[in-house]
Formats: C-alpha cells, sequence, structure tokens
C-alpha cells in the first residue's frame, strides 16, 4: 500500500507542467514545496501540492535605473491538476481573490474560501488544465480580433503610427462622421494599456470603444459632433510578453515622454508624433489616459490648480464630478490629486497647449469598489458599465448628445432679470465660463428650446459647489427635477424661481427615456 502511494504520487507529480510562453503568460521562479495524500476511504486518496510562486520583475529600467521593477502580472497554466488539491503560495504580487479559467477564455474569480490566507490559494481543480491570473487577461489577441471589427466601419479610419520595440504595429483608429464639419467637432484622445498588468483598463476602454462605433443613437450622436483618436494598446510588447509596468526593454513608457531622443522609445516617439498631427490645426480638447490601479476604488488623476490654473482645475473637476453621477462606483472622496509633471503625456500636452486640452488619467480597480470588500467585486461587466458612464460625462461637459442628452446652458437664457453673471472666476463647478445668481427672492428664469423632439424626457439640474479637493455627495451633481413628456416635437419651455438670494444656477440637462 505505502509503495503503491508512492509510486502513484511520483506518477503524479510528473504530471503537472507549470508554463507561461502564451499570450500575455508570464510567471518567475515557482517550485514544488510539498507533497501530502489525504486519506478519505480505504482506497480514496487526495494528493495535495503545495507551491510557491515568484511572479515575474520586468527587467530593470534602462531609463530610470533608481525605480525598482514591477512584479504584479501573473498568468501561468497548469497542467495535470484535475482532482489534486492545489495550494499556491503566490510571491511579489496582490493574490486578492484572482482569477482563474479551464479554457483560457472564460475566467472566474476564485472563492473567498479559496482564499483564506493572505497570498494564497487553495483549490480542488475540476478539470486538468488551468490557467491562473491576476484579472482576466486581455490578451493581445483579443485586441486584433476587436481592432478588427472596428475598423470595419466605414466611419472608422485605421493608421499604423508606429512600432513597438519587437515590431508590433501601433495602431490607431480615427472615429467620426464625415459628413459633419470637423472644425466644429470636439477632439477626444484616448489611448490605455501603458502598463501591461492593467488589464481592467482594457475591458473597461473596450467597452468606450464598442459604444462610440455602435449603432446605437448615442454612438451616432457622439460622431456626429467629436472626433475621436483612439490608440486602445500602446505597448504591444508589454502586455503580450506579460510584464507588469514595461515594455519588453524594461522601460515605464508611462513616464517616458520628458527625455531626449536616444532616450524615448519608440512607442512614446510614434505616440508624440501622432499627437503633433492631429494637433496640426487645433489642440485636443480631451485626452484620457486609461490605467488600473491596485488602490480599491475609481479615480481621475486630478491636476491640482497651484501645478495648472484655478480654470483647469475646474473643468478636470467637472469631468470628475459627471462621472461620478454615472456610476455607484466612484465617489468624490476617492478622487486623486497631483502635480501636473513633463514626463507624463499630460505633462507632455500641458506644456504645448496649457487649458486647451483637459488632459487626464482614468483609473479602475482590479478587486472591488468604493475601498468596500464586502461591496461589488469588479467584473469585465461592471467595467463595461463604467465605461458608458466615462462616456456620459464626457457628453454632457462637450454637450455632444444634442438629441437625446440636452444640455442648456442657462447664461445663454435670454430673459433672466434678477439674475447676475458670476464674475469670481473658476471656485466653484458649472458648465462653460460662468453661471447665473439670483439677486432676489422670486427671481425667474425662462427656458425655451426651439425644437425638442417627441417623447418622455427626465429634466436635471445642475447643483453648482465648490472646485475643491473636498466636497459633499449632495453638490456638483446632477439633481432631478421632472418627468416630461414632451407630447409632440415642437417648442419646449421650462420655468426656474429662486427662492432665496444667492441662488446658483448653471445648467439643465434633459435626457430621453429609452
Ligand atoms: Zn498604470
Amino acid at each position: 500500500m505505502l509503495l503503491l502511494a508512492l509510486t502513484g504520487s511520483s506518477f503524479l507529480f510528473a504530471q503537472v507542467r507549470i508554463s507561461s510562453d502564451f499570450d500575455t503568460g508570464s510567471i518567475g521562479k515557482y517550485s514544488l514545496l510539498d507533497s501530502v495524500w489525504v486519506k478519505r476511504g480505504a482506497n480514496d486518496s487526495l494528493l495535495t501540492l503545495t507551491y510557491e510562486i515568484h511572479s515575474r520583475f520586468d527587467p530593470l529600467n534602462p531609463v530610470d535605473t533608481s525605480l525598482r521593477p514591477s512584479a504584479r502580472w501573473y498568468h501561468f497554466r497548469m497542467e495535470g491538476v484535475k482532482g489534486k488539491q492545489i495550494f499556491l503560495n503566490i510571491k511579489n504580487s496582490e493574490v486578492i481573490r484572482p482569477f482563474y479559467s479551464y479554457d483560457g477564455v472564460n475566467y472566474k474569480r476564485f472563492e473567498e474560501v479559496e482564499n483564506q490566507f493572505r497570498g494564497t490559494i487553495n483549490k480542488i481543480f475540476t478539470s486538468d488544465t488551468v490557467y491562473i491570473s491576476h484579472f482576466v487577461p486581455y490578451t493581445y489577441s483579443r485586441f486584433k480580433d476587436k481592432m478588427k471589427h472596428w475598423k470595419s466601419y466605414d466611419y472608422v479610419k485605421h493608421e499604423i503610427i508606429g512600432e513597438s520595440t519587437q515590431g508590433r504595429p501601433l495602431e490607431m483608429i480615427t472615429v467620426t462622421n464625415d459628413d459633419f464639419d470637423v472644425t466644429e467637432k470636439k477632439a477626444i484622445w484616448i489611448h490605455g494599456r501603458s502598463h501591461p498588468s492593467e488589464s481592467p483598463s482594457s475591458w473597461h476602454l473596450e467597452a468606450m470603444i464598442d459604444e462610440i462605433t455602435s449603432d446605437s443613437e448615442f454612438g451616432r450622436e457622439l460622431r456626429k459632433n467629436a472626433i475621436f483618436y483612439i490608440v486602445p494598446y500602446i505597448n504591444p510588447d508589454g502586455v503580450y510578453g506579460g510584464y507588469s509596468r514595461s515594455t519588453s526593454t524594461g522601460v515605464n513608457i508611462e513616464i517616458n515622454w520628458d527625455r531626449p531622443d536616444s532616450l524615448t522609445m519608440p512607442e512614446v516617439k510614434a505616440l508624440k508624433a501622432a499627437l503633433e498631427k492631429v494637433t496640426a490645426n487645433k489642440p485636443l480638447d480631451l485626452l484620457l489616459n486609461m490605467h488600473s490601479q491596485i488602490a480599491n476604488s475609481v479615480t481621475y488623476w486630478i491636476h491640482t490648480a497651484e501645478s495648472t490654473t484655478d480654470k483647469f482645475l475646474k473643468e478636470q473637476l467637472m469631468l470628475s464630478s459627471l462621472t461620478i453621477n454615472y456610476t455607484p462606483f466612484y465617489r468624490p472622496k476617492d478622487q486623486s490629486f497631483s502635480a501636473v509633471a513633463p514626463r507624463y503625456a499630460e505633462g507632455w500636452i500641458w506644456d504645448r497647449f496649457g487649458e486647451a486640452t483637459l488632459a487626464i488619467t482614468f483609473e479602475t480597480p482590479y478587486t472591488f469598489y468604493n475601498e468596500d470588500r464586502s461591496g461589488t467585486w469588479v467584473s469585465t461587466e461592471n467595467l463595461k458599465e463604467l465605461g458608458y458612464s466615462v462616456l456620459y460625462a464626457v457628453s454632457d461637459l462637450y454637450n455632444l448628445d444634442s438629441k437625446n442628452r440636452i444640455l442648456v446652458n442657462l447664461t445663454s437664457t435670454r430673459r433672466k432679470s434678477g439674475w447676475a453673471v458670476s464674475d469670481a472666476g473658476y471656485k466653484r463647478l458649472f458648465f462653460g465660463d460662468s453661471y447665473l445668481i439670483s439677486q432676489k427672492r422670486g427671481a425667474r428664469l425662462k427656458v425655451k428650446l426651439p425644437l425638442v423632439e417627441k417623447g418622455e424626457y427626465e429634466l436635471y439640474s445642475w447643483v453648482v459647489g465648490p472646485s475643491a479637493e473636498v466636497f459633499p455627495d449632495s453638490v456638483n451633481r446632477w439633481l432631478k427635477k421632472a418627468e416630461i413628456t414632451q407630447r409632440r416635437d415642437g417648442r419646449f419651455i421650462w420655468r426656474i424661481r429662486s427662492q432665496n438670494p444667492g441662488e446658483e444656477e448653471s445648467a439643465i440637462l434633459l435626457v430621453r427615456k429609452r
């Protein structure tokens, strides 16, 4: 019996193979620490195998040698695991209910009970092959498939703007409806995935691109009123090779924007050239840089007024506050602040275009939202929802959907006796360059729209609050005022009457119900 068990066990150990030689695969050194037979019955034993796995460090950054390489990403395959209890102790990275897959396509989060000890996984797998990863991988081949689909639309122009170190194309799509004058359009640049481990950001961005290119009414309005330049995958070598925060050469291209040419990576050179090309006639209105962060919250990295201007801070906070409106997974207290710095794309843009371009980084978490372990955990589905939230915020900020999301800046209303136009600069959050302040109790405002299409709408009013790092949840947001039934295509009138002097009004929003 003993002999049988020993022969059996050595046979079975030999069966477990670990590998990472595939798209987005990554593992450092690993070893089998222990193997134990657990007896469940006279002829029924369970083999428990304990592995110590080290996630792989990026190469030392040759441009910034003082930086400690990251080892966040892991994605490896284990074969021969069926029916065995596998205990994995993963070093160098976070192991808070990561993901597994039996087919390398459909990934599932490990259950709480399978991740009871910090940094470990403990599970009896039901298939012989299993993939284990930090988050649901967003592979190079998925990107290629999606790109093939996006570029098939006639309103999508596809370009190769350069090549990575290993010779992969850097692909950009330009999405707009050419029937409308480009000089009237908002110019929006979006890029993502400079950090390969940040796969949640790609699921989020994919949903945004799907909507921007979709046949939905919203998608059509976006293309009518904006031109989108999108480079979804700026570090293809890093992603394919399973790096954490660098290219295959160890360089963190996120902070490679202020280097001399000789130390600038080909990916960054290509992005700079493409940005120079698309801004030749006028600056971008918005640049979104998509990332994921290990903090368990969503955030924008908002540049401080001290490093930019009051007006720029206010514009960034408007985008951030509007996003908060459209998702339960982002709160005023999650906002992050930092000084603008030339090593980042945002700093490079700031140095060229200043206030004209709102350049900002958006971060999605990997694990759960709102710093709440008992709340909602991050999934590809809710990242998709978050993608819509960001698009709605962008739409409101630039008034991109005048059909289904009608935004009226109240400073443009003709009849506004009893109201003064603000002149205090940008210490409050409001649409445009100024807002209205009532001068007396009972001051009236009449909003008249010549044509609103027949339909059901919700009417919101913007609650003006401070342009500050901290503000209560009740301000800097849309407040629902009414349900509107527009019986036929035609004129729409909305009246506002102040209760007290000093009341602030900025904008109303009519959102058509689907
Ligand atoms: Zn990042």
